[in-house]
């Protein structure tokens, strides 16, 4: 898997539509100090999920839209699409690429596609699950990671273990049942002092 294609519009300092082609291998970005490269990252960690403006280097959600220059307006939403190469089907889906979606308005309103097909953003953060490329993965290394990884608490440096282990969807799975099962049970003693209160 490796990333073909990135589509921005009016994120951060993108006013423009602006599409980026990938090849195989290294690739280098470079240019003055304060040109927009690290917005291209934030771009990807935020397609790929990220919900924390701060994992973003913002305040809140809307700064990562276009605010305007002396000579242009500011734009009132901004989409990012990224095409990742999936020959090897390392997203489990039947598909050699694969394209995500996520639009944001300033009102707040949001999208999310895979494939152009309208989801959840859940749908995207588990399709990414244990692949390292999620919000959470190690796969994006921005400036300050390493030490924050150097600094993070065991269970954090664990969490980075578990999702390079491909367990992560797993514990979640087993998260989420044990939730079913607490409310299963919780139905049961309503359902229980009810016929308690019939007899
Ligand atoms: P450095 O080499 O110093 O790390 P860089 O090339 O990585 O710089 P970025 O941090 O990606 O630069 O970009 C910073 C620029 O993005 C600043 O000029 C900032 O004003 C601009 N910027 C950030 N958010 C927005 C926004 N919402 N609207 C317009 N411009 C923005």
């Amino acid at each position: 898997m490796y990333l073909k294609r990135l589509e921005i519009y009016g994120f951060k300092s993108f006013a423009e539509k602006t599409v980026f082609d990938f090849e195989k291998g290294i690739t280098c970005v470079i240019g003055p100090n304060g040109t927009g490269k690290s917005n291209l990252v934030d771009a990807i960690l935020w397609v790929l999920g990220s919900q924390n403006p701060r994992d973003l280097r913002g305040g809140k959600m809307e700064d990562i839209i276009f605010n305007g220059t002396d000579k242009r307006k500011p734009l009132g939403f901004t989409y990012v699409t990224i095409v990742l190469d999936n020959a090897d089907r390392l997203i489990p889906i039947d598909h050699s690429e694969i394209s995500i979606t996520r639009k944001f308005y300033r009102s707040g309103e949001s999208e999310f596609y895979i494939n152009n097909v309208e989801c959840r953003l859940k749908d995207i953060v588990d399709l990414f699950t244990d692949t390292g490329l999620g919000k959470n993965g190690y796969s994006i290394i921005g400036q300050g990671k390493i030490e924050e990884i150097l600094n993070s608490r065991p269970d954090e440096k664990r969490g980075l273990f578990e999702e390079a282990a491909g367990i992560v969807k797993y514990k979640n799975k087993r998260y989420e049942s044990l939730k079913k099962l607490d409310m299963t049970q919780d139905n049961l003693s309503r359902l229980n002092d009810i016929i308690s209160e019939l007899y």
